[in-house]
């Protein structure tokens, strides 16, 4: 049986170069050789603050952003997450078999927390198992994500466990399709590039002008440090940014102009807003020709949520088996 893989991302923005090298590059990878659903997850979007009369449009966005980055749905499904009710009635089953501690202490649960201390809700909270949710539906094998979701795949792997133990062998224990671009630093200087931290991110979609002026703002030194390049702060994540574009060449030389103390900083960030712009130019484009044929993209989505519908509701009819309620 070919192995299966899940993936979804949030429609909070569009999408950004954290997503696409931590993510989407790795769906790209998945979709040659396994069977892939990638979704975008607005049931989880919905758990921090939102305009219910926008969001339709932005899961629109991120499917648009997915189409032209390659996700292709000869090869792979297409998901908006609440068109398929069955990720809702699996989350609510695997928490009866889940302990909320474990919930309460998780780190992203923590940092929401701490982020919108008047929007606390239970979705929050319940966030892991409906993820959990998300990807044994379809007994995902794989997970193409970032390192930031690494502690919620754990909470997967525990569910799975438990609930093969208690009910006999059913899901595999999902591992994390890596990526090189696993950890995209933010161009504010600390942290990861977020949709929800403003000044930290590029867009796929930015023009040139736009990623100059965002990489203009990044923070660096006085350009005459001199020694062996930094390992964080800003300086580090813009030779990261060289690197993970595979910008050799132009990392090697402002390398040495950095050891020299005699760097330009102006110069790197020129340098690099055309590596980005370069690679991010097709993508583009691809964009373009999709949001011009929005019939074909609802004929892609339709096709592809009722395939999603078909595969779920096979996984849910063993469940309910399962667990006795038949
Ligand atoms: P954001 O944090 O920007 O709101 P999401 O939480 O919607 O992004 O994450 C969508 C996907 O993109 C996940 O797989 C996540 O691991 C990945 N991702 C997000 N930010 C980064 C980053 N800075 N580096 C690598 N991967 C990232």
């Amino acid at each position: 049986m070919k192995k299966r893989v899940y993936s979804g991302i949030r429609a909070t923005g569009r999408l950004h170069l954290g997503n696409y090298l931590g993510a989407v590059k790795g769906m790209l990878a998945v979709q040659e050789q396994y069977d892939c659903v990638f979704a975008v997850v607005d049931l989880h979007t919905i758990t921090v603050p939102y305009d219910p009369k926008t969001l339709s449009q932005s899961v629109r966005e991120i499917i648009l952003d997915y189409l032209a980055a390659g996700l292709d749905p000869e090869k792979c499904l297409l998901e908006i997450q609440s068109r398929v009710p069955q990720h809702t009635e699996l989350a609510y089953l695997l928490s009866t078999i889940y302990q909320v501690a474990r919930l309460e202490d998780l780190p992203t649960y923590k940092e929401k927390k701490a982020q919108y201390p008047q929007y606390v809700n239970m979705g929050l909270l319940f966030y892991p198992v409906l993820m959990a949710a998300d990807i044994m539906l379809y007994k995902g094998d794989f997970v193409p994500v970032g390192i930031d979701q690494e502690p919620h795949l754990e909470v997967t792997r525990e569910i799975a466990r438990k609930f093969n133990q208690m009910f006999g062998p059913t899901f595999p224990e999902p591992v994390r399709f890596k990526t090189p671009g696993e950890y995209v630093p933010s161009l504010a200087g600390s942290g990861k590039m977020s949709k929800s931290i403003e000044g930290s991110f590029i867009n796929l979609t930015d023009d040139l002008e736009t990623i100059k002026k965002r990489l203009a703002s990044a923070p660096t030194d006085s350009g005459t440090a001199g020694g062996a390049l930094p390992k964080e702060g800003g300086v580090a994540n813009l030779f990261k940014m060289l690197q993970l574009f595979r910008a050799d060449d132009v990392y090697k030389k402002y390398e040495q102009d950095y050891i020299a103390g005699k760097i330009r900083y102006s110069d790197l960030k020129h340098d690099l807003a055309d590596v980005i712009f370069t690679e991010l130019q097709p993508f583009q484009q691809r964009r373009k020709e999709f949001e011009n044929n929005p019939k074909r993209v609802d004929e892609i989505l339709e096709k592809s949520n009722e395939a999603c519908r078909k595969e779920a509701e096979e996984t849910m009819g063993e469940v309910r088996a399962k667990m006795g309620l038949v």
